[in-house]
């Protein structure tokens, strides 16, 4: 059954295929951290869909919470008509956001994927602002549909103008080092008050408190501190995309809370859905100038998903699983970091709670970028996407799902449940030790 799944689908699937690429698995059950093939081999996940099961798989709150949903007779579609479990999953939310928000914030549904909940968020501030342009930063990712995309650096759109994100180990500007901060920000400032040639005065500014597709390049706090006066000083709304970042991930329930900002926007997905679609934006009011049905959208009520939801978030706040992320997390960074000192291709081991990367590069090679985080130059060797593929497939063959990212595709991203225990950590680290000793042979 599993080849002959796996032949079927690489035959009949798109050409974009990705995960499916990479992972030949045929995932028949799951529990926790741990994924079992059709074939009977078990994986441990530190991928958690993407980001998105904060309780690992099939968690028993997450179980149980959907099949009260279905054992009540409730209806599981109802556009967006108001529920019991809708009511349950907005107070629930609203508990968990900063208080500023909490107090005065309106929450809209905006479909199955955070892509959705990144447009809803784009049409928002333009309508509130009537502008048009938007800031979003190098190494960014949004979604997929055509205005996420541009601000992720795809498809071109000249309403977008590109900013220098600090923390970017190839970023000329620095790596997060106080002085590379101040450059990325002066240079936002300096474009933005340009008269001649800067940028129109935009309509918000898009970030992740910690990227995570382009490489789990973490926001400094200083830096994000001064996106919120540069744009509070201007009137341009700050729109967080928490999509990965959010329900404990980093360490702190929402990514922002390390730095204290609280965005004008809020854009959620992925584990807030408890594994299932869901996707919101939750917002100051001021920016509420919305007419009625001026966002509309079928699946805007998943019944599951918000039950699921719910179930995850009381989970993850009663269990003060963000703390465990932080504690674990800092664990894993530093026997990763020590970890490095054998291995001269782990390149920049970085992360923020359970979101974890380790740049691969090659030591041999005649170094490239030059970064500047003290204001000294220093060289970097250059990405080495070939070894990061070879890991990961090293992973894979000792049971261990990691995924890669970064602009390069060299960074081995770590994604694991806010549920892993002291063991599996350890069983991470080592397998993953374990696999870079045999890539780089
Ligand atoms: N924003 C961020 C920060 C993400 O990580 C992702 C998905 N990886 C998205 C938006 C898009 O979410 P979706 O894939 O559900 O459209």
């Amino acid at each position: 059954a599993h080849e002959g799944i796996l032949r079927r689908q690489a035959l009949r699937e798109s050409a974009a295929r990705t995960y499916a690429r990479s992972l030949p698995i045929v995932p028949v059950r799951a529990r926790g951290m741990t994924i079992e093939g059709a074939d009977g081999r078990r994986y441990l996940d530190c991928l958690s869909g993407a980001g998105t099961l904060a309780l690992g798989h099939n968690h028993p709150v997450v179980l149980e919470a959907i099949r009260r949903v279905i054992d009540s007779g409730a209806p599981l579609h109802v556009l967006d008509l108001a529920t019991p479990v809708k009511d349950a999953f907005t107070t629930e939310l609203f508990a968990t956001l900063p208080s500023e928000l909490a107090d005065n914030g309106r929450i809209q549904f905006c479909g199955p994927a955070g892509t959705d909940a990144v447009e809803a968020a784009f049409k928002l501030v333009r309508a509130a602002t009537g502008r048009s342009e938007l800031l979003a930063f190098t190494g960014a990712y949004h979604g997929m549909t055509a205005g996420a995309l541009a601000a992720s650096g795809g498809a071109p759109d000249v309403r977008v103008t590109r900013l220098p994100f600090p923390q970017d180990y190839r970023c000329p500007f620095g790596t997060g080092g106080e002085r590379g901060e101040r450059i990325a920000a002066r240079w936002t400032e300096y474009l933005l008050d340009d008269p001649k040639g800067g940028v129109p005065a935009p309509a918000g500014m898009i970030l992740e408190p910690v990227q995570g597709e382009g490489g789990v390049n973490p926001a400094p706090d200083g830096w994000l501190r001064r996106m919120r006066e540069i744009t509070r000083d201007r009137s341009i709304p700050l729109i967080a995309d928490e999509v990965q970042t959010g329900v404990g991930r980093t360490g702190t329930f929402w990514a922002v809370e390390h730095s204290g900002v609280v965005p004008d926007v809020m854009v959620l997905s992925k584990a807030i859905g408890g594994s299932l679609p869901l996707a919101v934006i939750v917002y100051r009011s001021e920016l509420d100038t919305w007419q009625p049905g001026a966002h509309a959208g079928t699946f805007r009520g998943n019944q599951l998903a918000m039950a699921a939801g719910a179930a995850t978030l009381a989970y993850v706040r009663e269990n003060r699983l963000a703390e465990h992320a932080a504690t674990l997390g800092a664990r894993m960074l530093a026997r990763l970091r020590a970890l490095g000192a054998d291995h001269p291709s782990m390149g920049d081991v970085r992360g923020r709670g359970l979101m974890i990367g380790i740049e691969l590069v090659d030591p041999e090679a005649a170094p490239t970028g030059t970064a500047t985080d003290t204001g000294e130059s220093r060289s970097v060797p250059p990405p080495d996407p070939v070894l990061a593929a070879a890991v990961q497939q090293e992973c894979l063959r000792r049971g261990l799902i990691v995924e890669l990212g970064g602009r390069h595709g060299a960074v081995v991203r770590l994604l694991p449940p806010l549920t892993l225990t002291d063991e599996q950590a350890t069983a991470v680290v080592d397998r993953l030790a374990d696999a870079m000793r045999a890539a780089e042979r």
